[in-house]
């Protein structure tokens, strides 16, 4: 037992090790899978043997239990927030006003990360509690789901009792990849990157957490009693020595001169950050100075915070279209007069739906305030309703689709309008414009607007038609000369000896992504074996849910996309994996076919090593020993699985055992 425990220590520290590495200094010495498969070692430790778990495991980052509430929790002391500053003025009378109470003064500025303000707690070095800010007063117990972020350390160096406080946050590529996802899943896609870490800190299923992949910045501490520093900067760099993670872009400023050229700064360079800031924070450096300058009824008289100016503008709302998405989504996009936000001009914002368009009660010809959510994506925050004209428009959506005329459908438990029509040209042309995109059969050269008018010239009706392209059909079009049309012939050509996953993918079939689309080619190999595939062997893969199943089964049974495959295949389009196979290497007459299960600790190899090597010999290895198990390799403190293999009668082994075999194989 003591060598669990030791191997468990191990893993530990090994694990928090690599997630700081990480995710904290950005800086990792080892790759993702060494960290999952130590990961997988600890869960398959901690699922054997429960008496392992503890609350500050790394596996915790996985997320837990979902919860049926979020119970509400006092704050310590009262989690207050900074006065604002809106300009330079406003800096000039703060600066004024600390040093008439203070005299000589040195700022620490800090970016203001556009997240959600947590508190964290640390008794005697561990993690204990997590909580929302909520009203100030009060907030929410989201530890759950403050463990699965892996920047937050889960133990901490020394045996300290405090509380930190700092902002979780959404990284702009977890934001990205997220709602991706989304549109994959036909979802709302979340507005910008607050709202999808405030959502994200918010599921009570914390393993649904785990997935969103926020970070955090700390930036303060509760109780400086625990602390050497003296000044907030010091506090700052004592929490980086402790392992926290704080933003490395604060500067001490002697002068509101130097603070104003620091805001200017990030005002132009923010675009460039990996994650949204909304402003800038300006502390006053000293704790002692900061004490003698307290606190107003609601927040400190020693800090501010300076907000960039909202970006927002007023434009005209000209029309209202249509866009058709590649499953078929119809969502309203609002035609605006062209006007500059943060920097980009903006001539169309997305209106969501129908339902939202009525309850902001937006109408055509309205002045609307546009702003750019998160500085991303463009959006309609509202009529400005002064200045409406009387003959504005109510929208209404059309109850056919604006491309095919096909009657729109609104599918059980979505706000969103369907076309289902399989024809549909819009959706023919997304659907093309996907196939050739970069995660699918990545043919350079064929854009939007080559497509449109090749589908306009009817040159292409399929995405099969792609490889029947002749320079012929290509020449004719805008702004595409020899050289461009030899390169796109190459491209094409070259698309057709892709690996069967990419075709897959680049098919659209619903639900099915990027990941799954990878995992399915390798296990079944060609199109003609997945042709034949049903949904119970589908569910058996590890990430292939009931939903994937089900569509992937249903798009492969129908003539038409039979049909597709075929001519697909008539121009020698690839239909096989060509990525490693595990089970195509040769395997041994030992091991191969052979279902085993392995248990216990094994000192020559990890469980996982072991489990890979049997892998490459053919063996399939299971987890539950059953009656068709062919053999237990059993290990020290081997339990209750080395009891069910005596009482089935299955051969066993000893690591010994296993180790001679694998000698004698490899010579
Ligand atoms: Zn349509």
């Amino acid at each position: 037992m003591a060598d669990i425990q030791s191997r468990v220590n191990e893993l530990h520290q090994l694990l928090n090790q690599y997630s700081y590495e990480y995710y904290v200094q950005d800086n990792p010495s080892v790759p993702d899978s060494e960290y999952d498969k130590l990961l997988h070692e600890l869960i398959e430790i901690e699922t054997n043997h429960p008496e392992y778990q503890t609350v500050d495991s790394p596996t915790v980052r996985v997320g837990g239990a979902a919860q049926s509430t979020f119970e509400k929790v006092n704050h310590d002391t009262p989690m207050l927030s900074l006065g604002n500053a809106f300009n330079e003025e406003d800096l000039r009378k703060f600066d004024q006003r600390v040093r008439e109470q203070i005299g000589k003064v040195e700022y620490m500025c800090e970016l203001k990360i556009d997240g959600l303000a947590v508190s964290l707690k640390y008794e005697n070095g561990r993690f204990v509690q997590g909580l929302t800010r909520g009203d100030g007063i009060t907030g929410e117990d989201i530890t759950e789901n403050l463990r699965t972020i892996h920047a937050i350390p889960l133990k901490i160096n020394e045996p300290r009792t405090f509380e930190v406080r700092g902002e979780a946050y959404m990284p702009r590529k977890s934001f990205f990849d997220l709602n991706e996802a989304k549109a994959q899943n036909d979802e709302q896609p979340f507005a910008n990157p607050r709202n999808a870490a405030a959502g994200s800190l918010r599921q009570l299923d914390s393993k649904l957490a785990a997935k969103r992949k926020l970070s955090v910045f700390l930036y303060s501490v509760n109780d400086f009693t625990q602390f050497n520093a003296n000044t907030q900067s010091d506090a700052l760099d004592e929490l980086d020595e402790l392992g926290f993670k704080t933003n490395q872009e604060r500067e001490r400023l002697q002068t509101i001169e130097e603070v104003l050229e620091y805001i200017e700064k990030w005002t132009e360079a923010r675009e460039g950050l990996q994650y949204d800031i909304d402003g800038i924070v300006i502390k006053v450096n000293d704790l002692e100075q900061q004490d003698e300058l307290g606190y107003t009824q609601k927040s400190p008289r020693w800090a501010i915070a300076y907000k960039f100016p909202a970006e927002e503008v007023i434009t005209n709302l000209l029309d209202i279209e249509l866009s058709i998405g590649r499953t078929g989504v119809v969502t309203p996009t609002a035609i605006l007069e062209p006007v500059k936000v943060a920097g980009t001009t903006v001539s169309r914002a997305s209106l969501h739906n129908e339902d939202l368009i009525h309850e902001k009660d937006i109408r055509i010809g309205d002045s609307v305030i546009i702003k750019k959510a998160g500085d991303i994506i463009p959006e309609v925050i509202k009529s400005v309703l002064d200045r409406r004209p009387q003959n504005a428009e109510v929208y209404h959506m059309p109850t056919h689709c604006p491309s095919c005329d096909h009657e729109l459908v609104r599918i059980e438990g979505e706000v969103a309008l369907r076309c289902i029509n399989p024809k549909c040209q819009a959706q023919l042309v997304e659907g093309m414009i996907h196939f050739v995109s970069r995660q699918a059969m990545n043919i350079d050269g064929l854009g939007t607007k080559i497509i449109q008018q090749l589908y306009e010239n009817h040159k292409i009706k399929d995405v099969a038609d792609i490889f029947y392209l002749t320079k012929d059909d290509l020449l004719p079009l805008e702004r595409m000369g020899e050289k461009k049309v030899d390169n796109l012939l190459n491209a094409i050509e070259k698309a057709k000896s892709n690996s069967l996953e990419h075709l897959l993918f680049g098919l659209g079939i619903r639900h099915l992504g990027v990941k799954a689309s990878q995992v399915i080619a390798e296990k079944y190999g060609t199109m003609d074996t997945l042709f034949d595939v049903t949904e119970d062997s589908l569910i058996e893969i590890y990430d292939v849910g009931h939903k994937l199943a089900q569509s992937l089964v249903t798009y492969l049974e129908n003539e038409d996309i039979r049909a597709l495959i075929n001519k697909l295949k008539e121009k020698n389009v690839n239909m096989t994996y060509k990525g490693i196979k595990i089970s195509d290497l040769a395997g041994h007459p030992e091991f191969s076919n052979k279902t085993i299960v392995l248990t216990g600790k094994l000192y020559q190899m990890t469980r996982n090593e072991a489990s890979k090597w049997l892998e490459l010999h053919g063996a399939k290895v299971t987890n539950s020993v059953t009656k068709k198990t062919d053999l237990v390799i059993a290990g020290e403190d081997a339990g209750s699985k080395l009891m069910k293999a005596e009482q089935f009668g299955t051969e066993v082994w000893t690591e010994d055992d296993f180790v001679k075999k694998q000698n004698e194989i490899e010579g």
